[in-house]
């Protein structure tokens, strides 16, 4: 495999140095969590400041130039399937290039993928979303796997027996990438399995069988999965229909005999972006699995899991939306055009602002989010906040950073659309959250069931919004529009009926999105910041596109904080 490093590696000098003026230094050197300072007040004021320390030190490796080399050499040496061996038997295995299994080695190490498992502490699920924030920042196509290993714990305990003989390994800090079976192995991983060709959304109409073996919970399952990431994970939950319907197994690649399972992978999707990670199509000829919780409650069972996947997308993209940022930040503040820097230049300034208020507002929505995973096993209220709030975050998030990811691409200019740039693998990398654990309207109907089946869900977004009555008459009267569009949904038999509340699903998930973030820059953001957000994303003042604030905004605060930035 060719190894990369141009966009790094010093130029060697030549006649045609006296060319390269006014061309901005790599940002390279710098610590990701302590340039950041929206990020490690969240962290304290959620009551995860017992890891500080962890962060600074990961936020300063995911900075230096030996890491940043990890990310482009992963990405521009994708993974590659090796179906056969040189005799012609199945051989079913993917290769990384070895900066992959460094970026794996080191998120393993810092507990991404187990983190509030093993420690008791509260704020635990706030320092893994940290940790995965700063992580996304370098690379996110690793967090894939990273994301399914900790989410799965979550379906894996509704088989106890089951969860106690994969745990121990899955928890474990040591990455250990050889395929062999789990008990040969040190740690585990583990991914899902549940999109078919027929359908992702609708996993319902799985074609997938599993045929029990005699009166175990062990089944042979035979048929397919359409998009199966990281297939060398050692162990997948799976949907499949028994008797009983859509149910929920446990699928190793090796079975208990220590043979290899009947676990094909036909081939690797070539993807627009998240090149280091393997996305499979794979099948299964009497695969053994393992039950999960009950026959024909899979989708109850599975759901555990995505809950949590779910979180790791809206962390994933405040992460991309945080670094786009911080590059634009950097580009502008070290190239001139027409006399001036670039971050001294007006419609320039509107931007960037335009561009930051969207970030911290997103940081801050996804520690909200975090934290109330932490608050919700012995608080009823974070509990129902937590079930709508990963909704709307995840949705708005996801669909937020595409965008700005983008605008922050021009900002560089030309260099923005080059690969030796981070920017371009920003930008593949963004759409991909929305897609994935629930696209934007399977998701913005999940708002809906929340609602409209967990009265407790909207009572308690309202109540968080409630903390910041009076604070700002503007943010008070999109409150009240927000309650009278709840109730609205809780009466979904009411005129319109379900099918006028599906039609507006999205602007409504939006609405709430706008106000959550809203009321948590009041509380917890500068007074520039909360009034630019409100000016423009809730009274109207702004156009189609970032860089259309409007005047009146206090634009020398936001810049200023700015230039805390790297
Ligand atoms: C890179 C990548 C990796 C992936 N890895 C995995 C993996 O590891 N495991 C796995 O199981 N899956 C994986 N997926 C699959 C992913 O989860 C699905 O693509 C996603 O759930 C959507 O399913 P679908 O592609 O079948 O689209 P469909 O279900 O056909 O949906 C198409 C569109 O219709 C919309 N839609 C669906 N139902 C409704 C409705 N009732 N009303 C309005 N609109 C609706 C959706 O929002 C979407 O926009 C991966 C996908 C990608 C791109």
């Amino acid at each position: 495999m060719a190894s990369s490093t141009k966009h790094i590696d010093a130029p060697q000098s030549s006649a045609t140095d006296q060319f390269a003026q006014n061309q901005v230094p790599p940002l390279t050197g710098y610590n990701l969590f302590l340039s950041d300072r929206t990020l490690e007040q969240s962290v304290s004021r959620e009551g995860a400041g017992w890891a500080l320390r962890q962060l600074t030190e990961l936020g300063g490796l995911l900075g230096t130039e030996e890491v940043q080399r990890w990310g482009f050499e992963a990405n521009e040496n994708p993974p590659v399937l090796h179906t056969h061996d040189s005799y012609g038997n199945r051989r079913d295995e993917v290769l990384f290039h070895p900066s992959y299994h460094q970026l794996m080695r080191t998120s393993v190490e810092n507990g991404l993928h187990s983190l509030p498992l093993v420690e008791k502490r509260k704020g635990a699920h706030v320092v893994r979303a940290a940790l995965m924030m700063l992580t996304a920042q370098n690379e996110a196509g690793h967090t894939c796997p990273i994301s399914m290993t900790f989410s799965a714990v979550a379906a894996l305990r509704a088989e106890p027996e089951l969860a106690r003989q994969w745990e121990r390994k899955i928890v474990s800090s040591v990455y250990d990438p050889k395929f062999a079976p789990a008990a040969e192995k040190q740690g585990v991983l583990v991914g899902m399995g549940m999109t078919e060709k027929q359908g992702g959304s609708d996993v319902r109409a799985n074609t997938t069988r599993a045929e029990r073996i005699g009166s175990s919970r062990d089944y042979l399952v035979t048929g397919h999965k359409w998009f199966c990431s990281a297939p060398m994970c050692d162990a997948f939950l799976i949907l499949a229909q028994t008797s009983k319907g859509i149910t929920c197994f446990l699928l190793p690649r090796w079975t208990p005999a220590g043979e290899r399972n009947a676990f094909y992978i036909q081939r690797l999707k070539d993807k627009l972006g998240n090149r280091s990670n393997a996305s499979s199509e794979i099948e299964f000829v009497q695969a053994w699995a393992h039950l999960v919780g009950e026959e024909g409650r899979g989708v109850q069972t599975i759901i555990e899991m995505v809950n949590h996947t779910r979180l790791d997308c809206a962390i994933a993209a405040a992460g991309l939306m945080r670094q786009a940022l911080v590059q634009a930040i950097h580009h502008a503040r070290h190239r001139s055009a027409f006399g001036k820097l670039l971050i001294e230049q007006p419609l320039m300034q509107n931007v960037l602002a335009d561009l930051a208020i969207e970030s911290e507002a997103a940081t801050l929505l996804m520690a909200r989010l975090a934290g109330s995973f932490d608050r919700r096993e012995d608080d009823d209220r974070e509990r129902a906040f937590c079930r709508v709030a990963t909704a709307v975050s995840k949705y708005w998030l996801c669909k937020r950073s595409p965008v700005h990811v983008s605008e922050a691409l021009e900002c560089l200019g030309g260099n923005g659309y080059v690969e030796e740039s981070i920017l371009p693998r920003l930008y593949r990398e963004a759409p991909l959250y929305s897609i994935w654990e629930g696209s934007g309207n399977v998701i913005c109907l999940d708002v809906l069931r929340a609602l409209s089946k967990e009265p407790a869900a909207g009572e308690a977004l309202m109540a968080e919004l409630k903390s910041t009555s009076g604070a700002d008459k503007r943010l008070d009267a999109y409150v009240t529009e927000c309650r009278q569009r709840l109730s609205g949904v809780a009466q979904k038999d009411a005129v319109e009926g379900y099918n006028g509340a599906q039609y507006a699903a999205r602007e409504l998930t939006e609405k709430l999105a706008l106000a959550l973030q809203a009321s948590l820059l009041v509380r917890y953001s500068s007074p520039a910041y909360a009034d630019a957000f409100i000016a423009s994303r809730l009274a109207g003042h702004h156009g189609k596109s970032f860089g259309t604030l409007p005047a009146g905004v206090n634009l020398s605060q936001i810049l200023d904080q700015i230039a805390a930035a790297p």
